[in-house]
């Protein structure tokens, strides 16, 4: 297994503390893994401030080139990053081969072809004589921070358009799952001059506030929990950095009375629990119309019961088992409390799955009302939560109160209807009539404390650069 760090265009291994990785499928440990030393992020982010110059002044033609060349390595070598995304997250190997992969090496080639079309507006007179034009320039150093429920397509998100606007990057995978970014950054820098990327690994603590609070790091752009982001804007406010945050999220599905209730149970099976639900845009929250709650709420346990899980083949698994033993803890600790209320109940799952590996049964939980932790907190677990509503305005209201803002799915035959919704939901995405679908071409993004600025899409592009104005005086 490749374990190395690179820093400056070469290969080491980390000379700071030792962090221990597991297997969450058994919960055994597949390696120990040293983070990287002070002195290692501080020669990351030299070699990214020495590589900025040349880089940055690459033609968009040559830069796309690059990427380009780093999707092909990404599919050429698919089947061994699958195999150690699966090994270090638990996900089932098949979906990250079909799923996870594919939109990578998309992502890749679409910020390899906006590299050539970042637009503004045309050169112009606004002053007499003097002409004026705008430039983006690419901010820098970015420090890319990434967390452990998608290790490489997270790392993709940030890498692709940081790298296409002309930045050069220093990444930090999540200190639980390290394996596949630094398989990456060994593909990847076959396809860079030496120190446009560096990996590092290490604790959030520890490497993470050290690139927050680097002098030499123009931008974070960081993924991961409210609590992190914080951090991260309490650091940048005192060195003035740039921020790009995406942040944790709880999405509600509206159900209307008139849904196709199949595909409502078919998507919440599926777009609630992918990933076991360790994502922030999953279907977790719902509200459904009181004229069809009792039998969402029946054909939905039925459904949920027949997840496939921890089976030996992994080809017949849906869902993997949870990140870490703590996240697991995590996720008991809220059905716990949820089914402590009366008005609960807990309809399928609900339990730790016996044995090593960190499995937690697929859960619904029904009766829940808005206001309850389970309705309000993000869990990241397979749980989702229904919530019989009788007006769904006032639904629409409740959830555009929540903290969160990132996701949302509106559930009608009557388009008018899941229309209107839409453009009243203060959610970065509302899907009507399905959920959880992410396009290259579209932004991901937050309201609220779910964060801001966006992942994907050209806009994204804007993020990483700074506009410039360069003006002529030519009377
Ligand atoms: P986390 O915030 O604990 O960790 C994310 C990353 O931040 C890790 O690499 C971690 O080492 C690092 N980190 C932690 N403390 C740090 C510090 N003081 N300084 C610098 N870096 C630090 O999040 P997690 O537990 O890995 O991931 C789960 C969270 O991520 C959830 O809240 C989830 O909603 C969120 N998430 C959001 C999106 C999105 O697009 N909005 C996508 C995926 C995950």
């Amino acid at each position: 297994m490749f374990t190395k760090m690179l820093v400056g265009g070469r290969f080491v291994d980390g000379a700071g503390a030792a962090e221990t990785v597991f297997a969450p499928v058994t919960g055994e440990v597949i390696l120990s893994i040293a983070e990287a030393s002070a002195e290692q992020v501080d020669a990351a982010v030299a070699s990214a401030v020495a590589a900025f110059p040349a880089w940055a002044a690459l033609s968009p033609a040559e830069r796309a080139l690059c990427l380009l060349k780093i999707a092909d390595a990404i599919e050429t070598h698919a089947e061994e990053l699958a195999t150690v995304e699966a090994l270090n997250t638990g996900k089932p190997r098949h979906l990250v081969l079909s799923d996870e992969i594919p939109a990578i090496v998309d992502g890749f080639r679409f910020f390899a072809g906006a590299a050539r079309n970042v637009q503004g507006p045309v050169a112009g007179e606004y002053m007499a004589g003097h002409t004026s034009m705008l430039r983006r320039a690419p901010v820098g150093v970015v420090g890319a921070i990434v967390p452990w429920n998608y290790p490489l397509l997270m790392g993709a998100w940030k890498l692709a358009p940081a790298l296409a606007a002309g930045n050069c990057c220093v990444i930090k995978p999540s200190e639980n799952t390290p394996l596949s970014l630094l398989l990456l950054g060994q593909l990847m820098n076959a396809c860079l001059p030496a120190g446009v990327l560096n990996v590092i690994t290490g604790r959030g603590g520890s490497v993470g506030q050290q690139l927050l609070d680097h002098p030499d790091i123009g931008m974070i752009s960081l993924t991961g929990d409210i609590a992190t982001g914080r951090k991260v804007i309490t650091a940048a406010a005192k060195a003035v950095k740039r921020t790009h945050l995406e942040l944790g999220g709880k999405a509600p599905v509206l159900v209307y009375d008139d849904a196709d209730l199949e595909a409502v149970v078919q998507g919440l099976r599926t777009f609630g629990y992918y990933n076991a639900g360790q994502d922030c845009t999953a279907a977790c929250r719902v509200y459904a119309d009181a004229r069809i709650y009792d039998r969402l709420v029946a054909e939905l346990t039925t459904a949920v019961a027949s997840i496939r899980y921890g089976h030996a083949d992994d080809a017949l698994n849906e869902i993997p088992p949870l990140v870490s033993a703590r996240q697991r803890s995590r996720v008991a600790a809220f059905v716990e409390r949820a089914a402590e209320l009366p008005h609960v109940e807990v309809t399928t799952g609900g339990k730790m799955v016996e044995g090593n590996g960190f499995f937690y049964e697929p859960t619904v939980i029904a009766g829940a009302r808005p206001g309850d932790e389970i309705v309000e907190r993000e869990v990241f677990g397979p749980v989702v939560s229904v919530t019989r509503c009788t007006d769904m305005e006032e639904v629409i209201r409740d959830v555009n109160a929540s903290i969160y803002g990132l996701a949302s799915s509106v559930w009608t035959r009557d388009i008018g209807r899941g229309m209107s919704a839409a453009a009243r939901l203060r959610y970065g995405c509302t899907w009507v009539n399905t959920h959880f679908m992410l396009v290259n071409e579209m932004p991901h993004a937050g309201f609220r404390h779910s964060g801001y600025g966006s992942d994907m899409s050209l806009g994204c592009l804007e993020d990483y650069t700074i506009p410039r104005h360069v003006m002529v005086n030519w009377s």
